[in-house]
């Protein structure tokens, strides 16, 4: 058992709403910080809207769902909402200068002893961390879309975290229904995105360069290693265009990748995104 029961989270955007509820879910008084009335707004209800996916996908009861909600508040004013925080979860736009600013805030108006944990997809903890005013308190807890099923948490110290505060982050992380995924260093896209990325970037090029179709690619994933989803099934999850953004900055300069991402940017142009707009290289 940790002693984190009071937990920030800020930015209560598509992340952010998700592991702010799921905390409080699991038994954490929760505070929501966003920057205006409308962003609170808006966080108040993609948080209501996860009803329907608790209900559906892990069984939840209406009173459990409601007793979630009960345990959350939700403050446009950063000072509130840190005052009595033990853990800051920061998820907030991914843009260094956004993220520099809001730490050097935050710095100064949390308590010393609180701990804060990005949620940051692509950059690493030691980007930030002499923002925070406290290294030693600060590292990465990186969760998935959909955490309520998606349930890994990634978590990367820098090499000036305490081991005792990294610990805590594990303990909490199992608190709270994810299973904590350990890195021992810094890696800039976790473990799973260091996997999957060469995979989806594999596969594209055999599509790109017309050896075999999609389907055929993913059939022979699934059939040879019994994976539920072949790597076009995560281009649609993924969404198209974040795996466009993803692949251009890590392949932007290999002329053989010119042909994928001509053919991604295609799809893109066509309205053809993934699941969230129902029709990526599957129909949904
Ligand atoms: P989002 O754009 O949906 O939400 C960002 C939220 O931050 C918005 O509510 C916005 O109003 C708020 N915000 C903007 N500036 C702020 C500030 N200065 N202080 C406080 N709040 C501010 O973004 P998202 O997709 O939820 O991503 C947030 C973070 O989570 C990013 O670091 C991203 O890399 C990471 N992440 C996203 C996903 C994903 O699938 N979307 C998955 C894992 C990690």
């Amino acid at each position: 058992m940790t002693n984190i029961e009071q937990v920030t989270v800020a930015g209560g955007g598509v992340l952010g709403s998700q592991i702010a509820y799921q905390c409080a879910f699991k038994g954490k008084n929760v505070t929501v910080y966003d920057i205006g009335d409308d962003a609170v707004a808006a966080a108040r209800e993609r948080v209501k809207a996860l009803r329907t996916a608790y209900k559906r996908d892990i069984k939840a009861t209406d009173e459990q769902f409601d007793a979630g909600l009960g345990r959350m508040s939700f403050t446009t004013d950063l000072s509130e909402a840190v005052k009595n925080a033990n853990l800051v979860i920061e998820a907030i736009p991914e843009k260094p200068s956004i993220k520099h600013d809001f730490y050097q805030s935050l710095a100064k108006l949390a308590p010393e002893n609180t701990i804060f944990a990005s949620n940051s997809s692509t950059y690493v903890p030691s980007t930030f961390a002499s923002d925070t005013g406290r290294p030693d308190k600060f590292l990465n807890l990186h969760f998935a879309n959909q955490i309520w099923l998606m349930n890994t948490a990634e978590i990367m110290g820098t090499d000036q975290t305490d081991p005792d505060i990294y610990n805590q982050i594990v303990s909490f992380a199992r608190e709270i229904g994810m299973v904590p995924i350990q890195l021992h260093k810094e890696q800039p896209g976790y473990v799973l995105n260091t996997l999957l990325m060469p995979l989806m970037g594999a596969a594209g090029m055999l599509w790109a360069h017309d050896v075999a179709d999609p389907q055929t690619i993913d059939k022979t994933w699934m059939i040879a290693t019994g994976a539920p989803k072949g790597p076009f099934g995560f281009y649609d999850m993924v969404g198209l265009r974040t795996a466009y953004n993803i692949l251009s900055q890590r392949q932007g300069d290999n002329p053989q990748a010119k042909p994928l991402l001509d053919k991604l940017n295609a799809m893109i142009e066509q309205g053809k995104l993934g699941e969230e707009t129902g029709q990526g290289f599957y129909q949904y």
